[in-house]
């Protein structure tokens, strides 16, 4: 089951404010239009189209986590940039 353009927008918007107008992986304020939603698990690696799954995030960072899971995103910051990815 997926969801639809304005589910997904919903969706968005709520998590958006959660997290404190911020992108869940660099901690950067952003405007929603700049926001995107990611999948925390990729739905291409089995990951669910819920909310638990799902986190918002400026282009730059969903673009860099592509298809790795967050676990694997955080690992991969660390070794390209020894960073301690406070996500
Ligand atoms: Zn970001």
């Amino acid at each position: 089951m997926s969801l639809t353009a304005t589910e997904k927008e919903e969706l968005l918007y709520e998590l958006w404010l959660e997290q404190d107008r911020k992108c869940y992986y660099c901690g950067i304020k952003i405007q929603l239009k700049h926001c995107e939603l990611d999948h925390k698990v990729p739905v291409s690696r089995g990951g669910s189209d819920t909310k638990k799954n799902m986190v918002a995030a400026c282009h730059n960072c969903n673009k860099e986590k592509g298809n790795k899971t967050v676990a694997e995103y955080r690992r991969y910051l660390q070794e390209a940039y020894g960073e301690h990815p406070k996500f």
